[in-house]
């Protein structure tokens, strides 16, 4: 790895003292102002083996307050995502096995022609399990996962956005394997305009940047031939859009790999019913194939809602009909509330939660996909 964002590195197996060198502390990096380069580095250090501490012996510093917030809202440990839990889409779970975890299982196999994409664009439709997909990737290749939407680091940033785009990705090189999920990347990557603001122009220029370090360090570590240790290197960048025909062309190239993510068929809506029903007991009255029929062109979140509004029913019911009341509900037997939803439910339900996407849009992510999409 080279340049102004030479990686931290995580402690592993093969430096079991747990003594950090200077380049592990941070002083390599003269972007982040104020390091204290004389830094003690001493018994806290060791005991706070977060990225901060490596970065700031003391915990605090210039972009303590940056570092903590995408610590905060931005990492998440445990994002418990299976590939099972998401119905249908078996192209794009298939290509995401091979684009993306393949060559973070087998780094030596993907170089030279066989390289690995330099990062993956998920479109389509809003709601229909692009965020799901992303999660289940860093779930079974048991990476970190950075989940970022564009838009909170061009508004809430706005100034400091290249400085957080470049911490970002020294982070996820941290604490990697990471996979780096950037929703709504449009909102930062978005078609240049003519009155495009400069702040605007050089954060995409960083995303940039630090995109191709990305894959820069995915090939060294190939190349490097170290096996299980090297893996710990891989940050993977996967990026999500409702509207890519706004991606600006440069980015649009660095996401090699683009599928598309469409709206549920028959199979997947029924699969939907069964996946967010799991535990709860419905009528054996209950139509389910006028089920699916009814919810053509439903999102999955939107099966979602329908199901969450549907469960609820047969306890809105009870107190509506004065069957139970609300100072009797905490003295009950709670398994004579837990009532089967009926297909009248069903109905109410979808009366209440109508479809979200419009066909007119299903028609511009076809035709996009024509275009530029790959299976
Ligand atoms: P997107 O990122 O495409 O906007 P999400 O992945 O955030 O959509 O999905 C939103 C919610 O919709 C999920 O939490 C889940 O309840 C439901 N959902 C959408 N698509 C699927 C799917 N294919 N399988 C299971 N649940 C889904």
């Amino acid at each position: 790895i080279t340049g102004a964002v030479a990686g931290v590195k995580r402690e592993t197996s093969q430096n079991p003292s747990g003594a950090k060198t200077q380049q592990q502390r941070g002083y390599d990096k003269p972007w982040l102002s104020g390091v204290d380069k004389g830094g003690n580095g001493g018994a806290q250090e060791q005991k706070k083996n977060t990225f901060l501490y490596s970065v700031y012996p003391d915990g605090v510093g210039p972009d303590s307050e940056l570092i903590n917030m995408l610590e905060r809202d931005v990492v998440d440990r445990n994002p418990q995502v299976n590939f099972a839990d998401i119905a249908e889409l078996d192209d794009a779970k298939k290509t995401l096995q091979e684009a993306v975890l393949l060559p973070l299982y087998m780094p030596n196999y993907f170089k030279g022609i066989r390289r690995p994409w330099k990062g993956v664009l998920l479109f389509g439709p809003p709601g229909t399990g692009k965020t799901m997909l992303a999660k289940a990737v860093a779930t079974q290749g048991k990476t970190t996962f950075f989940n970022i939407t564009s838009s909170s680091i061009s508004s809430k940033w706005k100034g400091e956005s290249e400085k957080l785009v470049r911490i970002l990705f020294e982070m996820a090189r941290f604490y990697a394997p990471t996979t780096i999920f950037m929703d709504e990347i449009d909102a930062i990557a978005g078609a240049r305009s003519s009155g495009e603001h400069e702040s605007n122009r050089r954060v995409k220029a960083e995303l940039l940047i630090q995109m191709d370090g990305v894959s820069v360090a995915s090939s060294a570590s190939a190349n490097e031939n170290q096996g299980e240790g090297e893996r710990q290197k891989n940050v993977i960048v996967l990026a999500a859009t409702n509207i890519p025909w706004d991606l600006d062309e440069a980015f649009r190239r660095r996401l090699e790999k683009r599928i598309y993510i469409p709206l549920p068929s028959e199979k997947g809506r029924q699969q939907l019913f069964d996946i967010n029903l799991k535990g709860i007991k419905a009528d054996e009255g209950v139509d389910w194939t006028e089920l699916v029929r009814k919810t053509k062109g439903y999102s999955g979140a939107d099966i979602a809602n329908v199901c969450r509004e549907a469960a609820m029913m047969p306890m809105r019911r009870k107190l509506l009909e004065g069957e139970v009341n609300f100072d009797e509900i905490s003295k009950m037997n709670h398994d004579d509330l837990d009532v089967p939803i009926t297909m009248a439910d069903f109905n109410e339900a979808l009366k209440n939660i109508q479809k979200s996407v419009s066909q007119n849009s299903l028609e511009d992510y076809q035709k996009w996909m024509a275009e530029f999409g790959c299976v």
